[in-house]
């Protein structure tokens, strides 16, 4: 589903081409993509030194004008112009263009920085990197990227992704925006986009549109805000990242020349889903830098705000709300920076793990707002304080880039599909035994190999790091609900075969097991790494290991037994009732 990134400068190739993600339903730990935690490249971290100083010199002094920003729902152009002054236009543009061609790690660390002060320029830059114009870097021609990326990388150009239509939204291949194309080559492109971000100030638009070629149905577009016919709507009045503009895009038989079709024509579906799946990680950068915005103010209110003559950091209902945005931050943090890696190191397959940082990510920051607002309470209901915004604009986060929903269903079913093709494996290797007994054995013998981990748990690959007890013990975690989910995927697609497909109850409970695991390696990963270094905060971090896997091993076990046991049946029939009356079925009078 996705198109390997160039492996970016300083970043060795990973040792394994398996999918970390992928394998855990296989029953596997692909550990030599996970150990080491990898550690910032010495010219990122230069660079990121600086970038974050500027962005908080700058923006530091700007909390009163971000905040009319939201009132007013704009981002006046003077303000835009210095993003532009700033260089963030050009973060991951390669240095041959203009750009700073910061690695996809260094990427998500600034706009982590960004959505420390505010989300909606996070938004601007990101959707400019992320998506805008991300689809010219990874399959963009020589020519293309010559013509379009120096003044992309300057800002001179702002670009945005156009995929979303009134009536295609979830499922994007049922885009209606049509692209005829002429007799002398060139395109005509007719439809509207909605809600894109970028759309009211973005001079580049990365248009997707239906071509019905034999080589298939989706192509996609380079096409320029100047041209005749394109055209864009007022600002959306938006809940939360409010300052960022969100329009309506409209091509009205918009002639595009054949040189700016944007990859194969035809094959403009996998350059929308490999675009949103490398820019995920941006996202889940700017989620982390929220939730460190959310600690060091949580923390601030929690021990200035005085109640039963004490300051209220002292009551353990307090501290423990500090302490589980901590967890799910260093969590959120070393899985997106893990498949900041994967993606820099020219990974061939991160579409699952970008998809898990995302939905973990999404979902911990807004845990971390509600909570950071409960800590605040009156102060946090009032728009003085900055959590009623936060709370608002970090609510976008698990809609849109893929809903939460059609992602986990993506990370189970892709996950289902390697158990599906072992299982199909197995069936021609019994068939073959006799003409073929040695490839037949070969399959045979690895797949009972499985059945026998699964069965017993015993034989499993063991993490041969070199850990200390109290990691050993969570790793133990990892390895035991690893064979777990393999167990269960497997059983699933037995009882169901082919109408696994149908069975979204258990697919989300897969997924959620497989969450669990792949974010908690990456805090295992971390933890292992930092005790090594001997860093001051690691018998911390190690206790966040130990934190996440406890309460990891809860929900794995209850997805487990959930698959067995459930309400699933009964849910159903509620929804169908509830649905078919039109609404809530009881009433007092
Ligand atoms: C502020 C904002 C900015 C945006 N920026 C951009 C942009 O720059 N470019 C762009 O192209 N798009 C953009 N979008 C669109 C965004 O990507 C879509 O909103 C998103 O893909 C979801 O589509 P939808 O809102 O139509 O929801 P729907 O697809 O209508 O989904 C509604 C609900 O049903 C669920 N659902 C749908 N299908 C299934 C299924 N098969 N199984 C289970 N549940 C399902 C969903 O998870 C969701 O909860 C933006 C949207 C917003 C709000």
């Amino acid at each position: 589903m996705n198109t390997p990134q160039p492996t970016h400068p300083d970043h060795a190739t990973l040792p394994s081409e398996h999918s970390v993600a992928k394998q855990l339903f296989l029953g596997n730990i692909v550990e030599e993509n996970l150990f080491p935690y990898p550690q910032i490249r010495a010219r990122d971290q230069e660079m990121l030194g600086a970038m974050t100083d500027a962005i908080d010199q700058f923006l530091n002094d700007k909390t009163a004008a971000l905040k009319q920003y939201d009132r007013d729902a704009e981002q006046p152009a003077e303000f835009i112009q210095a993003l532009r002054d700033m260089g963030l236009f050009g973060l991951i543009i390669p240095e041959a263009f203009g750009g700073l061609e910061l690695s996809n790690g260094a990427y998500a660390r600034v706009l982590g920085q960004t959505s420390s002060h505010d989300s909606s320029v996070s938004l601007t830059i990101g959707a400019h990197s992320s998506i805008g114009m991300k689809g010219l870097l990874l399959f963009g021609s020589d020519e293309q990227k010559q013509r379009y990326l120096p003044r992309l990388a300057t800002g001179e150009l702002i670009a945005a992704f156009c995929l979303t239509e009134a009536g295609a939204g979830s499922d994007a291949a049922s885009i209606r925006t049509k692209a005829m194309r002429n007799d002398d080559g060139s395109w005509t492109l007719s439809g509207e986009k909605i809600w894109i971000t970028n759309g009211g100030i973005a001079d580049f638009y990365t248009v997707f549109a239906r071509t019905d070629t034999a080589e298939g149905k989706i192509t996609a577009f380079l096409v320029e805000a100047a041209w005749p016919g394109v055209s864009h709507g007022p600002h959306e009045d938006k809940m939360g990242i409010r300052a960022s503009s969100t329009t309506t895009v409209a091509f009205a038989k918009v002639r595009v020349p054949p040189e700016n079709v944007l990859g194969p024509v035809g094959k403009g579906f996998k350059v929308a889903m490999s675009i949103l799946n490398s820019g995920r990680t941006g996202l889940g950068g700017g989620a982390v830098g929220g939730m460190r915005s959310l600690i060091r103010l949580a923390s601030a209110q929690a021990q200035e705000r005085k109640q039963f003559g004490q300051p209220i950091a002292e009551f353990g209902l307090v501290r423990a709300k500090i302490a589980q945005m901590t967890v799910d931050c260093f969590a959120a943090e070393s899985a997106v920076w893990i498949v900041a890696h994967l993606i820099d190191s020219g990974a061939a397959d991160y579409s699952v793990e970008a998809a898990m940082s995302k939905v973990f990510a999404s979902e911990a920051v807004q845990r971390a707002s509600y909570e950071a607002l409960q800590i605040a309470a009156g102060n946090g209901f009032m728009r003085d304080f900055p959590y009623e915004q936060i709370t608002r604009d970090t609510r976008i986060l698990s809609i849109f880039e893929g809903t939460n929903e059609i992602l986990r269903l993506y990370i189970a079913l892709s996950g289902l599909k390697g158990v599906g093709t072992g299982l199909s494996e197995l069936k021609a290797a019994v068939g073959d035994i006799f003409n073929d007994p040695i490839k037949g054995f070969g399959v045979l013998g690895s797949y009972t190999g499985r059945r026998m981990r699964e069965a017993t748990g015993y034989g499993i690959d063991r993490i041969a790091q070199a850990l200390s007890p109290r990691l050993r013990k969570v790793a133990a975690t990892y390895e035991r609900y690893t064979v777990e989910l393999s167990k269960s995927s497997d059983q699933l697609l037995r009882r169901y075969g082919k109408k696994a497909t149908d069975q979204q109850h258990a697919q989300k409970r897969l997924a959620d097991i497989a969450i669990d695991l792949f974010i908690g390696l990456c805090v295992l990963s971390r933890a292992h790494s930092l005790e090594q270094q001997s860093h001051a905060a690691a018998d911390e971090a190690i206790s966040i290991a130990e934190i996440f896997t406890r309460q990891a091993r809860r929900r794995m076990s209850r997805n487990v037994r959930g698959l067995e046991r459930n309400e699933d049946a009964a849910i159903e029939q509620l929804a169908g009732a509830v649905l078919g009356n039109g609404g809530y079925l009881w009433d007092v009078i």
